[in-house]
């Protein structure tokens, strides 16, 4: 199932899935269906994975002329990020594709060595902003503006010490996150300067639930900056694949239901292009993840 948040006025954020190419209200549908469901996708994940098997059901059973009443066209609403504001900060992995270590080694401050453990960094909830949406570039704290196509990893629930061979039971689902970075404010190797800034975690357009990606350690992702490809890779690339991570992570914190995970990004982002390429006002990001969609943010400069 793909949800959505979405707003059909622009002030009112709704909960909703794809179907037939339409929206349907998430709220609305648990009305005419006698199965109360909530207007908010951290509400609805806190139901537990077990909750989409019961949707899908209730859509099967119900017709298509009251799926139509509760629907709206794609072109009449507005998608927001999934997870508008997510309760902590995600959870961002750096050099996680081996390809972008050794970019990353040739252009910044880093070493070149594979990691031996997972490198953890996070980004505020003041970082998320929605599909079609602008990321801000603050010339007052940076001229070195890059992007980072990234799988996204949604937990389903509460775990700690979580083993491997679980870890997939506590996700809930998959996004698309751009990783937005400012390569020149790292300070000390400290990278919360870099990626917490306004904006820089651009997420969606959807929030895919887990039995739609058969394997997320072989999915195609992408991104073309003005229409230009820049990456383009495939999580099997990944260093630590998301059980890894999650075993990791979950000895480090508690994991809990709505945790976000930005699992890494593959080589060609503008540090490690030759020249380096810096992104500037106006410049339209397209990050793509197979099964997940395409998430467009344009640049502006402030
Ligand atoms: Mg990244």
């Amino acid at each position: 199932m793909k949800l959505a948040t979405y707003t059909t006025d622009g002030s009112e954020s709704r909960l909703g899935f794809l179907h037939n190419n339409t929206i349907v209200d998430m709220e609305d549908f648990g009305e005419i269906s006698n199965f109360p469901l909530p207007n908010d996708m951290l509400e609805l994940i806190d139901m537990g994975f077990e909750v989409i098997a019961e949707i899908t059901d209730l859509i099967e059973n119900t017709s298509r002329e009251d799926l139509e009443e509760v629907s709206y066209a794609l072109d009449v609403i507005t998608l927001l990020a999934p997870i508008q504001k997510p309760r902590k900060n995600i959870i961002g992995i750096g050099l996680n594709y081996t390809e972008h270590v050794a970019e990353s080694a040739r252009t910044l401050d880093t070493t070149g060595k594979l990691p031996q453990k997972p490198i953890i960094f996070s980004k505020p909830p003041t970082t998320v902003t929605g599909p079609n949406t602008e990321v801000l570039l603050n010339t007052k704290l940076t001229q070195q503006l890059d992007y980072e196509v990234e799988l996204a990893v949604i937990m389903a629930k509460k775990g700690k010490y979580i083993s491997p061979e679980n870890a997939l039971d506590y996700v809930f689902g998959y996004s698309i996150i751009n990783d937005i970075s400012a390569r020149d404010c790292r300070r000390e190797g400290q990278w919360i300067v870099s990626k917490g800034q306004d904006t820089f975690a651009p997420m969606g357009p959807y929030l895919v639930t887990k039995d739609e990606i058969e394997n997320p350690h072989n999915v195609n992702l992408s991104l073309k900056l003005n229409g230009v490809e820049k990456q383009n890779s495939n999580t099997k690339l990944l260093l630590f694949n998301v059980n890894a991570l999650i075993e990791d992570l979950s000895t480090v914190f508690t994991l809990e239901a709505g945790d976000i995970i930005a699992t890494g990004t593959p080589a060609g982002v503008g540090a490690g292009q030759n020249p380096q390429e810096w992104m500037k006002d106006g410049d339209v990001m397209e990050a793509t993840v197979e099964g997940i969609g395409t998430l467009i943010n344009t640049v502006r400069a402030i």
